[in-house]
């Protein structure tokens, strides 16, 4: 999906990317600002402001400030699997690009090297990707909030 996050969000905003979601994070904005970009690109706003998301039509209000519970309210409400998905960069949300392990040596540390055989990167800030400890603790992670999405509203 496509979403805007608000200042408020900017976790659950990089966790949404991971996902695979094309997510902009615009930073500090006037409320209407961030309400006409979400309208003007088709995105779903995600507030945790109120008043705002009362006066945008389709925007979701996020009802907490832990990630876990945040997450779990967006996959419930779109229907959304949660899965992970190495397609965009974390930091700045663009597309990723699959490249050769021979291409990224001495881009990376040496152990990642050594020990993974997929890496990827962000042609835009240069960043290189791979699934290491950190994606394997997250795909835990998800799975819990997965398993918490999937059951029935309390
Ligand atoms: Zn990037």
């Amino acid at each position: 999906m496509n979403f805007a996050c608000d200042h408020m969000l900017g976790t659950l905003a990089k966790w949404l990317r991971f996902l695979g979601h094309d997510v902009v994070y615009p930073g500090p904005l006037k409320d209407d600002e961030l309400k006409a970009i979400a309208e003007r690109e088709g995105r779903t706003l995600l507030t945790r402001d109120r008043e705002l998301s009362g006066r945008a039509a389709g925007s979701l209000y996020i009802a907490s400030d832990d990630l876990d519970e945040q997450l779990v309210q967006v996959l419930r409400q779109f229907q959304l699997p949660g899965d992970l998905s190495m397609t965009r960069c974390s930091l700045c949300n663009t597309p990723l690009r699959q490249v050769l392990k021979a291409d990224v040596r001495g881009s990376v540390p040496d152990g990642v090297f050594e020990r993974q055989e997929e890496f990827w990167r962000c042609d835009a800030c240069g960043r290189f990707y791979w699934q290491g400890t950190h994606w394997n603790n997250m795909g835990a992670r998800m799975q819990q909030i997965r398993a918490k999405a999937g059951s029935p509203p309390e």
